[in-house]
């Protein structure tokens, strides 16, 4: 017990005024997107929110500037996900004691291979960081909300005046992901095909949820390259299961995916993994639960459901 006080008194002593900007706001540090958009919605006004991923950019294996680590350091909060997804930010937050990681195996994560689903090409998925894990949890919005419930609960221990309107600001965000997780578990039930081809394997728990199955041009992150081999073995599974679509990402090449599409003989499509906005997304005031309904219109398309 008191040692468990005295964590909390040095954490509250940090943020009380020695906070970086000097607001007496709680200085929140998220890895990427999805983490700092749940920050928002959860500590509202009595949060400032910085997201070390910078517009536009994707957020795997990200490297931090001198001032990023900085700011990791000063935080009184950093958000981040584990095994091996952003492993620059995992190596400050063992020295600096403040993180929590939200890949916890509460949320039952999937197997790095599994995800993958080629235990073949582990090899080449090493090269680029060892995922344990499959790290994409937030594109399952059932998972979304454990999250939220993890940073609420953060929050509060470091706030505690704050802690009914962390509650209340989760309650209302929580809602929100449980209607649009009805709307796509309505929406996916019924299709003419369930398999769908994406540029890098980001889905796997969306497939999870929604019973549908990930079929990945890339591993777990984004940059490691597909082998000739992977794009022919692709390309006839288009045809054989008459897929219409191979999807592409906002913020990688499309290149790979495009080579696909033309040998197959199908279309390019849009599927966001949310690892971050892009510019055209901010300017119209893209969220979360906004660019999830552009998936699951753009699945749909893809899937010919009902
Ligand atoms: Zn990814």
């Amino acid at each position: 017990m008191f040692v468990v006080l005295a964590v909390a008194g040095a954490v509250t002593g940090a943020c009380g005024g020695s906070g970086s900007t000097g607001s007496g706001r709680l200085q929140v540090v998220a890895g990427f997107y999805p983490l700092a958009e749940v920050a928002t919605r959860v500590g509202g006004d009595r949060v400032e929110v910085t997201n070390l991923t910078p517009a536009g950019a994707e957020p795997h294996d990200l490297e931090l500037t001198t001032r990023d680590v900085d700011r990791v350091e000063d935080a009184d909060l950093v958000l981040y996900l584990g095994s091996g997804f952003q492993p620059a930010i995992e190596r400050v937050v063992e020295r600096s004691g403040n993180g929590l990681d939200l890949l916890s195996n509460e949320l039952g994560l999937l197997e790095g291979e599994d995800a993958h689903g080629e235990e073949g090409e582990a090899d080449a998925e090493e090269e680029h960081g060892d995922h344990e894990f499959d790290p994409h949890v937030w594109l399952d919005p059932a998972i979304m909300a454990l999250i939220v419930e993890q940073v609420r609960a953060s929050l509060a221990t470091l706030d505690p005046a704050g802690a009914s309107t962390f509650e209340a600001n989760a309650a209302a965000y929580i809602t929100e992901l449980g209607q649009l997780d009805a709307e796509m578990e309505r929406g996916l039930a019924t299709c003419q095909r369930r398999t769908f081809v994406t540029a890098h394997s980001a889905f796997g728990y969306l497939a999870e949820r929604y019973e549908l199955t990930q079929e990945a041009i890339a591993g777990l992150s984004p940059e490691a390259e597909p082998d000739a081999a992977r794009i022919a073995e692709l390309a006839a599974l288009v045809r054989t299961q008459g897929v219409t679509t191979v999807f592409t990402e906002a913020l990688v090449s499309p290149r790979v995916s495009e080579a696909l599409a033309r040998e197959a003989g199908v279309r390019t499509a849009v599927l966001d993994p949310l690892e971050g906005l892009s510019d055209v997304q901010r300017a119209r005031g893209g969220t979360y639960v906004s660019v999830m309904r552009e998936n699951l219109a753009a699945l749909r398309s893809a899937l010919g459901c009902a």
